[in-house]
């Protein structure tokens, strides 16, 4: 016997028709190229989006077909997620920060036909629209008069002209909720980039999961800035929740530096903010440098990388800001877990707190996961047992795009690439990334502890741990140390500081000073060019 219940698609049309009638009002706020602040609605975003859609309708598109973006966060941004994928259209987020021979590989890989962007990356759309081999139109988000003249783009059209002379009303299709509805390709730390094509089944039920109150717990009566880009996982899916509840929502767009960012915290009254942990280094530098405090930001969620426990604590105690610690990645939409304290936690000192708070959290409902160790069988959930990291459900990848490199799914389950504990509370902690372990004399060193370690040193302002090869040991870590400008610290002292904190074998072989640790396209810290850079290093043991 069926239920006898209305059946609906679950599309992402649905969300911004929902802000439009329900929260028409609520402010979306946009830092933008053009420097000035912009402000607008819901109800102003929900007509454009139709406008948009309107104006693909006329571009003769296929259903499915890849319109693709380069852009920072913003109005217009969010206009296009609504307007593309509202049609039947795939939103494809194209990662600016890659090199422009990726741009061109991905574009291409993926078949873009149209391709929409910021005009800070006009330089980016010279340089490879030569060899973007499918795509038929460009348009550059800026107002008619802002276009720039000889650009030899051709068909170049600004997106105010564009959309702005289409009709603003459009009845949005209903279709498969399991069609497509955006892409992200993952940063190709190894191998060919491949892309997470997400659904508007799997976007509307991981929207749900973040706006949970043990997630991201979005309402009406947030406001929200997303500082991590639109173009990486969908801002975290943070757009799509934000219109499911009707929060503010305010955008950094270019100005993505901690002065800026902790500008526009304060004069919007932002509550919570979300980003990788280089981000709010850059601000709390500032905030430090400057004595600056906050007025009304409360939560603060941390992901992408392991967020340090210093920076916990600073947030914490010197902010009184609540440090929400999340994982997840490109190929779970990204959201897997969250670091929120149950009640039994509430009554223990703020230690014994914060041990709980480092970890990556609690897994949200729709996210099963599961440790294994080498030959695949399932470890306990005793906070001690580390293996490889496993996870299913709705709103996690079944396969990539076109196929690539095969099935990923090892009986049914996806294997995330990262090592970690579970506890018995359902606490997940993250030891490392399976290729960045440290193998010294048959035992594992989690790279993140060593360098959760030094980041606690007041002199240090980032610290990536690699393993260098070794003749005893297999391999051993050594630490490479970006100082805080105007602090110091020996070599010697570094190492001392690691006494009583860690234990003995655990502690790095060598301290290496640099100007800067590599970062990738998505903010990570990039061991294998750190490897790169460090490659005539020889260990002073070996
Ligand atoms: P890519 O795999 O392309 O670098 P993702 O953004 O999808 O990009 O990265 C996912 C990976 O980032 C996870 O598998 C994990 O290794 C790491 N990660 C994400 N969040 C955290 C976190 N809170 N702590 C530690 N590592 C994290």
């Amino acid at each position: 016997m069926l239920g006898l219940m209305q059946s609906q698609e679950l599309l992402i049309s649905s969300l911004i028709d929902f802000a439009e009638r329900h929260h028409g009002d609520a402010e979306i706020v946009s830092r933008r190229v053009e420097g000035d602040l912009h402000r607008t609605t819901y109800k102003d975003v929900a007509r454009r989006s139709r406008q948009v859609a309107n104006a693909l309708d006329r571009l003769d598109l296929a259903f499915s077909d890849r319109v693709a973006t380069l852009a920072w966060n913003g109005y217009r941004h969010l206009e296009l997620y609504f307007g593309v994928s509202g049609t039947g259209r795939v939103l494809h987020t194209l990662n600016p920060r890659l090199h422009p021979d990726q741009v061109v590989w991905i574009a291409n890989h993926a078949e873009d036909q149209v391709l929409c962007f910021d005009l800070s990356f006009l330089p980016i759309i010279k340089a490879v629209h030569a060899r973007c081999t499918t795509i038929k139109h460009y348009i550059a988000l800026c107002d008619a008069d802002a276009l720039p003249a000889d650009t030899g783009i051709p068909g170049l059209q600004s997106y105010e002209a564009w959309m702005g002379a289409q009709p603003s009303t459009y009845t949005w299709p209903s279709f498969d909720e399991n069609s497509a509805s955006s892409m992200c390709y993952t940063s190709g730390t190894t191998g060919n980039p491949k892309a997470a094509l997400y659904s508007h089944r799997s976007t509307m039920l991981h929207a749900f999961a973040v706006a949970l109150p043990d997630s991201l717990s979005l309402s009406a009566r947030e406001c929200i800035m997303p500082v991590v880009p639109m173009f990486h996982v969908n801002a975290w899916g943070l757009p799509y929740a934000a219109a499911m509840t009707g929060a503010k929502m305010v955008f950094p767009g270019p100005a993505m530096d901690g002065k800026s960012i902790y500008e526009l915290i304060e004069a919007e009254g932002v509550l919570c903010a979300a980003g990788v942990p280089t981000i709010w280094q850059m601000m709390l530098t500032h905030m430090e440098a400057n004595g600056l405090r906050f007025n009304t930001l409360k939560r603060t969620v941390i992901g992408g990388s392991a967020c340090p426990p210093a920076m916990i604590s600073t947030f914490n105690e010197k902010y009184g800001v609540e440090v929400i610690h999340a994982w997840g990645m490109t190929e779970m939409s990204p959201l897997g877990t969250s670091c929120i304290l149950k009640s039994k936690h509430l009554a223990m000192s703020a230690q014994e707190q914060m041990k709980v708070r480092l970890k990556q959290g609690r897994g949200i409902f729709g996210v099963d996961m599961k440790i294994v160790d080498a030959e695949g069988k399932e470890l306990p959930w005793d906070g001690k047992a580390y293996g490889d990291l496993l996870v299913k459900g709705p709103w996690i990848i079944s396969d990539y795009f076109k196929g690539e490199g095969g099935s990923p799914l090892v009986d049914g389950w996806f294997p995330t690439g990262d090592v970690a504990t579970i506890d018995p509370d359902g606490y997940m902690q993250i030891t490392d990334r399976s290729k960045d372990v440290i193998k010294s004399g048959g035992e594992w060193i989690s790279s993140i502890d060593v360098e959760n370690i030094a980041m606690a040193h007041p002199a240090v302002a980032m610290a990536a741990c690699i393993g260098m090869k070794h003749p005893k040991w297999d391999e051993r870590p050594i630490v490479a140390v970006v100082k805080k400008p105007g602090a110091e610290v020996t070599r010697e002292e570094l190492i001392a500081f690691y006494e009583g904190k860690t234990a003995k074998w655990q502690i790095p072989d060598d301290v290496v000073f640099v100007d800067a640790i590599p970062l990738g396209a998505t903010g990570k810290m990039m061991k294998t060019r750190l490897r790169d850079v460090l490659k005539d290093y020889k260990l002073p043991s070996a």
